[in-house]
């Protein structure tokens, strides 16, 4: 059985957790609820309010920490890479994300060996999934289920991958591909 974790960038939780715990999560997913304006003002990606700045301004922030998330936390997935505050979820995701920005995405999780997850939940445009592949960014499928049935539904994420002509053994396994957290040294130190 494996046992991941999900933690948000922009809580100091997982900064404060000590190594023989961390040591305890197979793999741990990172997420950006949250995002840090250059202001120092923070925008949750679920609350109704939103800042004074533009759509643009805000995802040249989000793009921002998103580049510092992958220098900083040592995980292995970033956790539905495309959610974005919910006043903004009106626009396209094709047009928030300029190739632009997926180009600095893709590269800054290349850089740190932080898994592109293709989120059942938070469904991701195409476009950034096959660029992530192309810059070798491994693919990890997460349903985010919050209910019972929705835990583990991992069709349409399957789908998507397959569709790209990633191999399922490249899909992101802990037990195949290891992990940042610790887990599986302590396990071969022992064995
Ligand atoms: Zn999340």
């Amino acid at each position: 059985m494996l046992r991941g974790g999900e933690f948000c960038w922009h809580d100091s939780l997982w900064r404060e957790i000590p190594d023989d715990v961390a040591r305890r999560f197979t793999h741990r997913l990172g997420s950006l609820h949250g995002i840090w304006l250059p202001n120092g003002e923070l925008v949750h990606a679920f609350s109704r309010r939103f800042p004074n700045v533009t759509p643009d301004e805000y995802m040249e922030a989000h793009v921002a920490n998103l580049e510092r998330f992958a220098r900083e936390m040592p995980v292995d997935v970033l956790a539905h890479p495309t959610l974005l505050p919910l006043t903004l979820r009106r626009h396209p995701l094709e047009e928030l994300w300029t190739e632009e920005r997926e180009e600095r995405a893709v590269g800054a999780l290349a850089a740190a060996g932080i898994a592109f997850e293709i989120s059942n939940r938070y469904r991701t445009h195409e476009r950034f999934v096959r660029r992530a592949r192309d810059a070798g960014v491994r693919l990890s499928l997460g349903s985010d289920g919050h209910t019972a049935e929705q835990v583990a539904d991992l069709a349409y994420p399957l789908a998507l991958a397959r569709s790209l002509a990633v191999p399922d053994e490249e899909l992101y396994d802990p037990l195949r591909h290891g992990s940042r957290t610790g887990f599986f040294n302590r396990l071969r130190r022992v064995s």
